[in-house]
């Protein structure tokens, strides 16, 4: 037997601080949202500490509480939010189709695209070994296990400095292995690791490999590309921080993406080229990345949205284009 289509009016894919917004806003407007979570409920701010920096909060708040937050207050105007992945679209004719992981068809006057991005990893097989065995991309998750051990931290922007301070609270040390001489992270969190005693930067390495005793790690083999020595110093976790890859498989060949991946959003707005089709936060930005940026931006789609759908309604019942 044939599973029912269900149809709704704006479908919202992701619940990041974009996915939240959007859902706020698209709630408000009485456009009945339905919300996909995605692998993690309140996207990637669930995996980070404190966010100091959200207008707000002037005490600060852990990213876990900030995104209930986010998603109680969706829910208070009547947004659905569900548990679960969209695992293909067809935005080839409206209404947009979505395919459910639990196989369900749902058909969508309007979609926006929230899904975020992923942490990258260096892609060592070492890596992979060990998963879960001393090595991790999330120190907020993971930190704990670490405690009065000695740890390192890849990467140079924003993301390791933060988790190597994190990291430094609960560990004897912490290495922070960048591949340049200097960091891309922000003055602040510079003068943060400058001024934290338990964190030495190992300027100009990389990381050869991670090594073990099969099960856990024992040590990170590092080269200094400018002299060429190679190191191993001894760890018993690993933390990856090297950035991250847009969500945006499903999307490939229905949505134009950059040569990064993001979705290609029109300047000023959350249009992506296909009309009817909006795009908000991390997925479609590379250059801020914030939280309270992608709030805006799942701010903005709905309100498109919104003003999208009452156009399209408007030349349906007139028969006047625009
Ligand atoms: P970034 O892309 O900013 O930084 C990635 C870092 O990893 C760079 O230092 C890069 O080196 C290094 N790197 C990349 N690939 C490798 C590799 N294969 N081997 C070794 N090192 C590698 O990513 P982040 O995740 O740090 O930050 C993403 C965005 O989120 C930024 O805009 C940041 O400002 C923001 N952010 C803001 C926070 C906040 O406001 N609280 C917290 C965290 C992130 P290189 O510099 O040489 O390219």
């Amino acid at each position: 037997m044939s599973k029912e289509i269900e149809k709704v009016k704006c479908l919202i894919i992701g619940t990041g601080p974009a996915g939240y917004t959007a859902a706020i806003y698209a709630a408000r407007a009485d456009l009945k949202p339905v919300v996909y979570s995605g692998m993690v409920m309140g996207g990637q701010l669930t995996q980070t500490t404190d966010v100091d920096n959200f207008p707000g909060y002037s005490k600060g708040v852990t990213g876990v509480e900030m995104m209930n937050d986010f998603r109680e207050q969706a829910e208070r105007f009547g947004a659905e939010i569900r548990f679960g992945v969209i695992t293909a679209v067809d935005f080839s004719k409206r209404p947009f189709t979505v395919t459910t992981d639990e196989g369900n068809i749902i058909e969508a006057e309007t979609v926006i695209v929230s899904t975020g991005a992923t942490a990258k990893w260096l892609g060592m097989a070492s890596e992979e070994k060990y998963q879960g065995h001393g090595v991790s991309a999330c120190a907020t998750c993971d930190g704990f296990f670490f405690r009065g051990m000695e740890v390192a931290v890849v990467g140079g922007g924003d993301t390791a400095t933060e988790e190597a301070t994190y990291l430094a609270n609960l560990c004897k040390k912490v290495y922070l292995i960048v591949r340049r001489d200097e960091l891309r992270a922000s003055k602040a969190m510079q003068h943060r690791i400058f001024n934290t005693p338990n964190i030495e930067v190992l300027w100009n390495h990389v990381t050869e490999e991670i090594v073990g005793d099969n099960d856990n790690i024992t040590g990170v083999r590092v080269k200094n590309v400018k002299t060429g020595e190679v190191n191993l110093i001894d760890v018993q976790g690993f933390f990856v921080a090297i950035g991250h890859q847009p969500n945006t498989e499903i999307f490939a060949g229905q949505l134009e993406l950059d040569s990064m991946g993001y979705i290609k959003t029109v300047p000023g707005s959350a249009r992506t080229n296909v009309e009817g089709v909006f795009a908000a936060g991390d997925v479609q930005d590379h250059i801020y990345r914030q939280a309270i940026t992608a709030a805006g931006s799942g701010c903005m789609a709905a309100i498109e949205a919104e003003r999208w759908l009452a156009e399209v309604k408007f030349e349906e019942k007139s028969g006047i284009k625009g």
